[in-house]
């Protein structure tokens, strides 16, 4: 069953589409504050997002951007404007689909169905096509079946796109990824987003695993290129 978070501040909006996708075998949770929403968005997995543009507090922009900077789950937007639907392609935000209101239920569960099965299928790029394994490089193990990555045997909390970084680098070996590379397979084809995203989170990651964050030994940066796994 695919469980959806809804952040929609207009309760009665929000438990209506609750309503209706719970009949429709969704398992479904709603916030009608968007700064909670986005906490629980990044803490909790949900295997799809509903995102209403227009919070007070932190907008869906925003929420979308920060989203898409840890996760790859499929965000499904709402907006009271078509004006908005073309700023949010324009701003490139990694949204996956687009809905205005007012729209039927009919629509709503058709979008998120078809959302369903692009996750089902695995289209995104991040899925290995390999069985599971643990990978082994230097004093670090990758083990893809529990999603854990160790460094001489303590477990690093790893956000999800973290975590499919690193599985790329350790499918890669010594192998110099070029930015765009990255950015196609952690956030898939379809993403139109900015490639500094993926410097954002290299950022990140070098924080939780480089012994010298000022001396990346682990992932080196490949000047003009990308990065790339150092041992
Ligand atoms: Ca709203």
């Amino acid at each position: 069953m695919s469980k959806v978070l809804i952040i929609e501040d207009e309760v009665a909006i929000a438990d209506l589409e609750k309503d209706y996708l719970e009949l429709s075998g969704f398992e479904v949770e709603t916030e009608n504050d968007g700064v909670v929403g986005l906490k629980r968005a990044l803490s909790e997995d949900f295997d799809m997002y509903i995102l209403d543009l227009m919070l007070p507090g932190i907008d869906g922009f925003e929420i979308c951007k920060q989203i898409r900077e840890e996760k790859n789950t499929p965000i499904l937007m709402v907006s009271a404007k078509k004006d908005d639907i073309d700023k949010i392609r324009g701003l490139g935000l990694g949204a996956d689909d687009y809905i205005t209101k007012p729209f039927s239920v009919s629509e709503l569960i058709a979008r998120l169905e078809a959302l369903t099965r692009r996750i089902h299928r695995g289209t995104s790029a991040a899925k290995p096509a390999e069985e599971p394994e643990q990978l082994v490089s230097g004093p670090f193990v990758l083990d893809e079946k529990s999603r854990i990555l160790y460094k001489s045997g303590t477990p690093i909390d790893l956000t999800q796109v973290e975590f499919q970084i690193m599985e790329l680098f350790f499918r890669n070996p010594a192998t110099a990824l070029v930015r765009e590379k990255i950015l196609e397979g952690v956030w898939g084809k379809n993403y139109f987003g900015d490639v500094k995203i993926v410097d954002v989170n290299i950022r990140r990651l070098r924080i939780k695993i480089e012994d010298n964050t000022a001396n990346p030994t682990y992932i080196t940066t490949v000047w003009g290129y990308g990065y790339k796994w150092g041992l």
